[in-house]
């Protein structure tokens, strides 16, 4: 197809043909028994996806931001004391978050490109009580990966709430949510879930909804208060019609559909898709003289990588010839670092296919560069590397 371009960014991301179809439809009541019936199957198809049989999911019109937002208005009181875990620019704005309902925040950053450590954190859990500790599955800013076991269970120790910002992980790199112990799993509609954004996603442990019921004060955000959401939730798992806000009904069959892809792949198979792409992706990467921002591959999200562009590269040119390549690749997000590197989106739907169409173009782009490298290199890696896992 002339001129269409293949979307390679850390969300929004390339959409199921039939995800979109079905965002097409004719829209119907959000009353309507089809639409409860979708609600349900969301519901339900979200806690195989969380891996958590017990948790309470909410799924509401916003973007990622607003899941983070929910989460924070309805476990934070003015006064309680919050730890944040940060990899780069969204650990930041979740301090920034937590500040606005009143919360006193600790904030532990890591270098760009690396992790806190665990022994640092459990240094800050063992010198103050916190209520609630955040961080982040996988930075966009950074591409960095964090491992969400072992902060779980430190949390646990503690008995601190743990809030796991997976909005660029879910669906994508492995969670378990109940068997780990994480009280809030979150995400949005438009990263590894495989749906348009315009959909907050949160799937809640019992121990936070407890939690939550004993707050002593009103929660101070209307629209996200769970007092206004958890009927509606529960009525829509029963079958039941219900309202608070009108819910999103084209996105929402859209989520049906892409849960029910997701489902069907087995979650599994589906993070093994992931990991291989990512690891056969970082070898052509290296291969071509290309330095990852992550300091090593334990740490190197399998849902984006971070790459440096080589020292005489223009950053700003990089992406534009890219596009002019039909293949949108991000820039940097991490203020201190922004313009010396680029990102790639690889989660959902992608195939082998796709990488290859990318790993083409960035090596078109590099030649037109005085950067020396062997023309074809990171595409013979990158075929090697994926054959060999099949
Ligand atoms: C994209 C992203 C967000 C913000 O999501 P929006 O939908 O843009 O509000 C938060 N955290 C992480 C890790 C993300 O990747």
């Amino acid at each position: 197809m002339k001129g269409r371009k293949l979307l390679m960014i850390p969300g929004p991301i390339e959409f199921e043909p039939e995800v979109l179809r079905v965002l097409g439809a004719q829209t119907t009541s959000h009353v309507a028994l089809n639409f409860i019936t979708a609600f349900g199957n969301c519901i339900r198809n979200m806690r195989k996806v969380w891996q958590s049989n017990d948790g309470q999911p909410f799924i509401v019109s916003g973007s990622g931001t607003l899941a983070m937002d929910m989460a924070a208005s309805n476990l934070i009181e003015n006064g309680d004391n919050a730890l944040v875990i940060s990899t780069g620019y969204f650990g930041k704005r979740y301090k920034d978050i937590l500040e606005r309902y009143g919360a006193n925040v600790t904030i532990l950053e890591a270098l760009p490109g690396n992790t806190v450590t665990i022994e640092k954190i459990e240094e800050a859990l063992k010198n103050k009580t916190y209520k609630l500790l955040t961080f982040t599955h996988v930075d966009t800013s950074t591409g960095v990966f964090v491992n969400p076991k072992p902060i779980a269970g430190l949390a646990k120790k503690y008995n601190v709430l743990s809030i796991l910002d997976g909005v660029c992980s879910v669906a994508g790199e492995e969670i378990k949510q109940e068997e780990w112990g994480l009280d809030i799993v979150l995400t949005a509609s438009q990263k590894a879930i495989g749906v348009p954004p315009g959909l907050a996603l949160l799937v809640v442990s019992l121990k936070a909804m407890t939690v939550w019921e004993q707050r002593k004060t009103l929660v101070s955000n209307y629209y996200c208060d769970w007092q206004n959401w958890l009927p509606v939730m529960k009525a829509y798992e029963e079958g039941k019609p219900s309202y608070f806000g009108t819910p999103p009904v084209n996105l929402i069959f859209a989520l049906e559909k892409s849960l029910e892809i997701i489902v069907t792949e087995g979650i599994e198979e589906r993070v093994k898709r992931h990991q291989n792409i990512a690891a056969a992706f970082r070898k052509a990467i290296t291969s071509l003289g290309l330095k990852l921002l992550p300091i090593n591959n334990s740490i190197a999200a399998n849902t984006l990588s971070a790459i440096y562009y080589p020292e005489d590269v223009n950053g700003g040119d990089f992406c534009t010839k890219m596009a002019a390549n039909d293949i949108i690749v991000a820039g940097g997000l991490l203020p201190e670092l922004k313009t010396t590197y680029f990102r790639v989106g690889h989660m959902g739907s992608v195939s082998t296919k796709d990488m290859i169409a990318t790993l083409s173009a960035i090596e078109s782009v590099l030649n037109t560069t005085s950067f020396k490298f062997k023309l074809g290199d990171g595409l013979k890696t990158f075929q090697q590397e994926v054959s060999s896992v099949h």
